[in-house]
């Protein structure tokens, strides 16, 4: 019988919600307490040091020495005020998660062994050499070189953990790659904002700045610390790799908004109260479609902020889950047959002035903005459709796009009926009927007035993986684990590009005679034409759209692998090195990088599934056949061989079913380790990747389903693994 399963289980049964004391006061109170943001700057830094680092921030000003200088004086005050005693530099290397390499403020005072005092000078806080010679780099070190910068990022505040000062920083090589999420993002947002402002300033000259936001909304499970300790594959590899379908699972719809258990709100309040300690503003929680998922989301913000926030919330929920003896899967498809968690990345762009630019106006001219930027942006996710796939694809990824019971990896933007009638009609409309001059000359533009709330929540398509929802877009196709730098920055740089390239179109048609309106709606009209295959309202998790797809010539490759090839293309080489967002050494780099992560995470998959099968599976499996042979055997004894045949012809077919799949099994084990050895003599990255991807990952699936057939056969009391109904139930 198996001690452990039962005994996790009982356990997990009895537990109570965990407590959890509310800070003191509203909200309010304590919101950003633990962040140096402008409340704590003001305080601890003079008049003349904000005004300079807000320049840093607002204007991209490159950074004078003596501001870090104050700077760090009077961050560390601060931080030891709130009981620091160390400092880091908190980065985001090309591994899931952030970095974060410890040191204390001590410094000796004088001569060695004189005592002690506490140091941080503007260099720390400016720049450090993490020994980084272990983070992936994809070959743009080499070890002898191995020295990796960490340098300050001033956008995003500097926050405190327990006794430790964490500053935001970037993490390039010696020689200026990035080596990270955070520097190419904050390139690709200053490609954005320069691109957008000058096309924002056809239409209004006082915008000086154009920033980009995002909301994202971050799905998860949690399960008990005790099934989860039971589970070998759910500890190692974040998700399920065997277990059958629950009886019971998300059919009746009613964990999807229904109450949410006590455990799990006392969960819920902590890490909101953290968040809050951090200035991270959520405001959503409820439950999610499958039973034991969640989700969380905050208000947007600027995307940098937003997305550094979106990493702190995931290491906080990780440490509070552990608090309240649970686990946080944030995988993107820990469960087989249910839903999988993605982590939607809303995302606009919106001027200094306060205009969304993707919020329909009240003015024609605003109007005609609206228009503008929805138009190159859907120009841009229609040139780049593959490269927009690849910043969203991974390994875990894969499962929720492209698989089994997933849509498919094709990226496609939705509109809407409104919006899209619309600019079918700017597309059939000629330029005169499109812009007119009134008496005064002012424009009048034909293509009527935009209703404020353009999709209602009747017209959610909730299968688009790009979706227009009101005043920004939805890119659904990011997973819950992911950095969503990634994907900000294939965004921001496809559409930095884009804009780059309406402008000169305009501006040559302006030089040419032809108005500024009515340039820019000769302009507007072809991109419409030329971007219509990237548009699609149906189903997108039909089979009739996969082939419909790919009539358009949308990119629908499914292997992983080869879908990192999108970054490299002569097309994408170009829109990168010409924002100055990654040279194609860096874009060479980083997908070394990414077929490595790839191979590993299924070499490790497959070395966990073939370790369950062989140490737990099959020895349980043949444990109670055994019991049923020793049965038929009595039966025999007793009513002789031919009536127990007769009387046990139930039992024979359970022992012959038994034998069958365990000799499946076994051959499919020892396959896949043969695959596995073949595949890890290659040497490129990439041709391992996709070995792995061609030639191991299908034994997953064999594997799978004759140990879930097994876990049906075999006595429930002798399983060694907590079942689905166990992991998703409990709690
Ligand atoms: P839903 O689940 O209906 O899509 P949520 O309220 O859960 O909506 O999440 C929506 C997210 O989008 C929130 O983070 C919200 O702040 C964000 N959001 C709203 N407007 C914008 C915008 N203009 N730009 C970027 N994000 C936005
Ligand atoms: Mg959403």
């Amino acid at each position: 019988m198996s001690g452990l399963r039962f005994q996790v289980v009982g356990e997990a049964f009895k537990k109570n919600a965990c407590p959890v004391e509310a800070p003191e006061g509203p909200s309010s109170a304590y919101f950003g307490k633990y962040t140096f943001g402008k409340e704590q700057m003001a305080k601890y830094l003079s008049k003349d040091t904000i005004k300079k680092v807000n320049d840093v921030i607002k204007n991209g000003k490159p950074l004078d020495r003596s501001i870090a200088e104050h700077v760090a004086a009077g961050m560390k005050q601060w931080a030891m005020e709130l009981g620091a005693t160390h400092y880091t530099h908190w980065f985001q290397p090309l591994t899931e998660g952030t970095a974060e390499k410890h040191d204390s403020f001590i410094e000796y005072a004088g001569a060695p062994g004189e005592g002690v005092i506490e140091e941080f000078s503007g260099k720390l806080l400016a720049q450090q050499e993490p020994d980084a010679s272990s983070f992936p780099n994809g070959g743009l070190r080499n070890t002898f070189e191995a020295r990796g910068y960490s340098a300050w990022d001033p956008t995003s505040p500097a926050f405190i953990v327990d006794d430790t000062l964490c500053i935001p920083t970037i993490f390039i090589s010696y020689t200026g790659e990035s080596l990270d999420y955070k520097a190419p993002l904050l390139k690709a947002l200053s490609a954005v904002d320069k691109a957008a402002v000058d096309v924002c300033n056809y239409f209004d000259t006082n915008v000086k700045k154009v920033y980009s936001y995002l909301g994202w909304e971050q799905e998860y499970f949690l399960v008990d610390e005790g099934l989860y300790a039971a589970r070998p594959d759910l500890l190692l590899t974040g998700r399920s790799l065997l277990g059958h379908e629950s009886a019971k699972n998300q059919q009746l719809e009613d964990h999807y908004f229904g109450s949410i258990p006590e455990r799990v709100q006392s969960f819920m309040k902590e890490v909101e109260f953290e968040a809050y300690k951090y200035g991270i503003p959520c405001k959503t929680r409820h439950n999610e479609v499958a039973p034991n998922q969640f989700e969380l989301a905050p208000i947007f913000g600027e995307t940098n902020l937003a997305n550094d926030q979106n990493l702190m919330i995931m290491s906080i929920m990780k440490r509070i889950a552990r608090k309240h003896g649970f686990r946080v899967l944030l995988h993107e498809k820990p469960f087989a047959g249910i839903n999988g968690s993605g982590k939607h990345n809303n995302w606009s762009l919106g001027t200094d002035t306060g205009v969304g630019l993707l919020t329909p106006g009240k003015t024609p001219e605003e109007n005609l903005q609206f228009v503008t930027f929805m138009v190159n942006i859907l120009m841009a996710v229609y040139k780049n459709n593959a490269m927009l796939k690849a910043s969203v694809m991974t390994a875990q990824n894969a499962h929720r796009l492209g698989a089994n019971e997933a849509p498919p990896a094709i990226i496609s933007a939705f509109l809407g009926t409104q919006l899209s009638e619309m600019l079918d009609k700017i597309e059939s409309s000629s330029s005169e009927e499109g812009i007119v001059l009134d008496a005064k000359k002012k424009m009048q533009l034909g293509i009527g007035s935009i209703p404020e709330v353009l999709v209602d929540n009747t017209d959610r398509n909730r299968t688009s993986p790009f979706a227009f929802t009101g005043n920004r877009f939805e890119f659904r196709a990011v997973g819950s684990s992911a950095n969503c730098a990634s994907a900000m920055i294939a965004i921001n740089t496809a559409v930095a590009a884009q804009l780059k390239e309406f402008k000169a179109a305009v501006d040559s048609k302006i030089a040419a005679g032809t108005a500024k309106e009515k340039a820019i709606f000769e302009v507007i009209k072809e991109y419409i034409k030329i971007s219509k295959p990237i548009r699609f309202d149906g189903n997108g998790y039909s089979d009739a759209w996969k082939a419909e797809a790919a009539k358009r010539g949308l990119d629908c490759e499914t292997s992983v692998p080869v879908i990192y090839d999108a970054y490299t293309t002569p097309q994408s080489v170009e829109l990168f090195t010409k924002t100055g967002v990654f040279t194609e050494k860096e874009l060479i780099a980083r997908n070394e990088v990414k077929w490595d992560t790839y191979t590993k995470k299924i070499q490790i998959e497959a070395r966990v599934l073939g370790d369950l099968i062989q140490s737990n599976i099959i020895p349980v499996a043949i444990k109670y056949q055994s019991m049923l042979l020793d049965n038929a055997k009595k039966m025999a004894d007793i009513f002789g061989v031919e009536k127990a045949k007769e009387l046990a012809a139930e039992t024979m077919k359970r022992i012959e079913d038994i034998s069958k799949h365990v000799s499946v099994l076994e051959s499919s084990v020892d396959a896949m380790v043969e695959a596995r050895k073949v595949a890890n003599k290659i040497e490129s990255e990439k041709d391992k990747a996709v070995a792995y991807h061609d030639n191991i990952l299908p034994y997953f699936e064999t594997i799978r389903y004759h140990a879930d057939k097994l876990e049906l056969l075999v006595d429930d009391e002798m399983w060694p693994l907590p079942k689905y109904r166990e992991l998703l139930f409990i709690r």
